[in-house]
């Protein structure tokens, strides 16, 4: 069936939005509604459900009703992958609605959301793939006392409690669910309080594309919505993209019913920049690696590390970059820094930068808000930062990055390899040798050689340490939705 672009024509910023449960369009149970705010404004363009434990409880039965009652799949894998693909293709028709409500939600440049929607189409196409490629093994240990028919079968883990954050709300939507609906899972999903509208967007998409009712239920809402789901016991997996605090109270949560737990955490990702980079290229790569999305980017590079001999010039020019990089509102033509989510963002993040200017650091580019509206911090760089002040050791979630020089191969190592993440990591060589062996020596999930912020819903995406637990994206990301059975015949 060809994509149909009309099918998103009623959806405008204003909504009006509601929950998804069960197939029907519903306000919360008590009533009450989120307001959703422009962060390039401040000002309210819309409203949400404001979803309580009430609303999770009712979409959580919806969910597992749809899961026992073979929904979902039921109707065969080519049939799914079919549904998987019109959700593709309903996205890419309508590529430029869903960035404007994309930047309205959560502010990013349109020049940036375009390209992160346009990418989740291909992210359910990867996933329609597999969703027909799913399949055990057989064994053959019969023996003169037995013969038997052994084979394992792979199937769902069942419900799936989907909870993301503010920093890429559609595309987040859009991974968690893709992978989910191809491994045979009903989903649950619960955005972040800041952007609701993403993934009520996309529970608009999905049922456009044929998704049965009840295999995919959207709840928005706060912190007590996540935390109920999270708890439920009768969620069987929960996969979560947020704050490491947070990932630890899931945690805790998953203890009771033994959920299944994919945890895509916080990061403070070191780059090193020795000195026979191609400092043309290293110097805007690493700039746009941390100020990128106003650097709400897990895998943001906020920590660079800069061989001595090069330190000066790459500072000078990391700084320059800084300062021109275009700032405003995502909606304004050629804008590269949009604003940060909230006013409590903001001021958070201006609390490191005043804090590290009182420990001795030096603000070398912004470091000062922008613009009289909305919630602006310039491209902002440090140096001179004690390596083990706050600005270095926490996950900031701003546009700054602190530069540290270091001197040979090991310390260099040793200072990226100084943190209690490990999410992403960048190295800048004209030496392929040395690029491999520090990639070896990266406590990292990702490591990158001469690029970064390259992530592909083909390749596992997670973080060691305090990152994270599992992988998603790739074969790996659909093993965390998948369990295996056993079944051995005696002939
Ligand atoms: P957050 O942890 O505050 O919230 C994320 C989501 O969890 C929201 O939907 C929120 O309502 C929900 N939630 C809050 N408390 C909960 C609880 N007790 N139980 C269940 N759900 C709960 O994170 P945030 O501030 O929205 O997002 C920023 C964080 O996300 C940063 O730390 C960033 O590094 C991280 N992040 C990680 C990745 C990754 O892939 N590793 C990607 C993007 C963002």
């Amino acid at each position: 069936m060809p994509a149909d672009a009309t099918a998103l024509d009623p959806m405008s910023v204003a909504g009006p939005w509601s929950l998804l449960i069960g197939g029907a369009w519903l306000q919360a149970a008590s009533g009450k509604t989120l307001p959703v705010l422009d962060p390039a404004t401040g000002e309210q363009i819309a409203e949400a459900p404001a979803g309580e434990k009430a609303d999770i409880d009712h979409a959580v039965a919806a969910a597992r009703r749809a899961f026992d009652n073979d929904a979902w799949m039921g109707l065969g894998n080519a049939a799914r992958a079919r549904i998987m693909l019109r959700i593709a293709d309903i996205i890419e028709a309508s590529v430029e609605r869903i960035a404007q409500i994309e930047t309205a939600d959560n502010g990013m440049p349109l020049q940036f959301s375009r390209l992160l929607v346009a990418n989740a189409a291909e992210t359910f196409r990867y996933f329609a793939g597999w969703a027909t490629k799913i399949h055990g093994t057989t064994s053959d240990f019969s023996s003169p006392a037995m013969e038997v028919l052994a084979y394992t079968r792979r199937e769902p883990v069942g419900v799936a409690g989907l909870i993301i954050p503010w920093n890429s709300p559609f595309s987040f939507a859009c991974s968690k669910l893709a992978v989910c609906l191809a491994a045979g899972c009903t989903a649950v999903l619960k955005p972040a309080e800041e952007t609701p509208l993403g993934a009520l967007l996309l529970g608009r998409i999905a049922t456009e594309a044929g998704v049965p009712a009840g295999v995919v239920n959207v709840v928005t809402g706060g912190r007590e919505a996540g935390a109920a789901l999270a708890a439920h016991p009768n969620v069987d997996k929960v996969a979560f993209t947020g704050s490491t605090e947070t990932g630890r109270a899931i945690i805790r949560s998953s203890v009771d019913n033994f959920k299944k737990l994919t945890l895509e955490l916080g990061g403070k990702s070191p780059v090193l920049v020795f000195d026979d980079a191609d400092l043309a290229k290293a110097i805007p790569g690493a700039a746009l690696g941390i100020y990128r999305n106003s650097g709400q980017i897990c895998m943001a590079g906020s920590r660079i590390y800069v061989q001595r001999k090069v330190y000066d010039q790459f500072v000078e020019g990391a700084a320059k970059v800084a300062g021109d990089l275009p700032i405003g509102p995502g909606t304004t033509p050629n804008v590269l820094i949009g604003p940060l989510i909230s006013a409590r963002q903001r001021d958070r993040v201006l609390g490191y930068i005043d804090n590290s200017r009182t420990d001795g650091a030096e603000v070398v580019a912004g470091g000062k808000t922008w613009g009289d509206a909305g919630y602006f911090i310039q491209p902002t760089l440090i140096t001179g930062a004690d390596p083990v002040s706050p600005l270095v050791r926490e996950e900031i979630f701003g546009p700054v990055a602190a530069v540290i020089p270091f001197d040979d191969f090991d310390e260099g190592i040793a200072l990226a390899n100084d943190s209690v993440y490990g999410l992403a990591a960048a190295v800048w060589t004209r030496d392929n040798s040395r690029a491999h062996r520090a990639a070896k020596r990266l406590k990292a999930g990702t490591v990158w050689l001469n690029c970064q912020l390259v992530i592909n819903q083909s390749l596992p995406f997670g973080g060691y340490r305090q990152s994270g637990w599992g992988r998603e994206n790739g074969q790996e990301g659909l093993e965390a939705y998948l369990q295996t059975k056993t079944v051995i015949s005696a002939l």
